[in-house]
């Protein structure tokens, strides 16, 4: 089955963002800890893709070795998987852009691993504000790539964002189907 890979830094909204995917409430926890998500979990969607849920990277309060091992895993996964259909960057849409997010798009770029931005908490921030951070996200990526990725603005609190992401998904099955048949 395709899979479809969410993953970003610790706290970034991830847990959330799944829960509001999946139509579940604790389907994966949510926590203020660093560090608690630290498995690969997959779910299975609608009985044709699956959604992985990669550990977050950048933790702050974690000793280099920690960082080391997080990044053995990560990149172990991106190497092997070939169900893999497109990475979801998520990022918080309150920061201006941030080096260690703009360093992992780099690496998925140069390794020819699509992915998607998916830019969270989108209820904290007036329309301006977000359109300036996309706009400065877009000005940084087309520096180094020729188009911008795709980028879904969403808020997991005020359920925003969340069709755009799931059609977007349903598209992409539904291309590689008919492409397949
Ligand atoms: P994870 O560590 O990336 O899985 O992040 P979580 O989903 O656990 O969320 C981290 C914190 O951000 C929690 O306090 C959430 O309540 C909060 N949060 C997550 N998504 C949103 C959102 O869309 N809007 C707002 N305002 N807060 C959010």
């Amino acid at each position: 089955l395709p899979e479809y890979a969410f993953i970003g830094r610790s706290n970034v909204g991830k847990s959330s963002l799944i829960n509001m995917l999946t139509n579940r409430k604790s389907l994966a926890k949510t926590s203020g800890r660093p560090g608690k998500t630290q498995l690969i979990n997959h779910f299975l969607i609608n009985k044709n893709w699956h959604l992985v849920d990669l550990p977050g990277y950048g933790y702050a309060r974690v000793s280099k070795s920690t960082k080391k091992v997080f990044q053995k895993f990560i990149t172990e996964y991106f190497s092997k998987r070939e169900q893999l259909v497109t990475a979801f960057v998520l990022v918080d849409i309150r920061h201006e852009p941030q080096s260690i997010d703009l360093e992992f798009m780099q690496w998925l770029g140069e390794n020819g691993i699509p992915f998607s931005i998916i830019f969270t908490k989108a209820d904290k921030l007036k329309p301006k504000a977000i359109e300036n951070h996309v706009e400065a996200y877009q000005n940084i990526l087309l520096e180094t790539w020729e188009d911008m990725p795709n980028y879904f603005v969403t808020s997991s609190s005020k359920e925003i964002g969340k069709d755009d992401v799931l059609n977007y998904i349903d598209q992409l099955n539904e291309n590689m189907q008919l492409s397949s048949n």
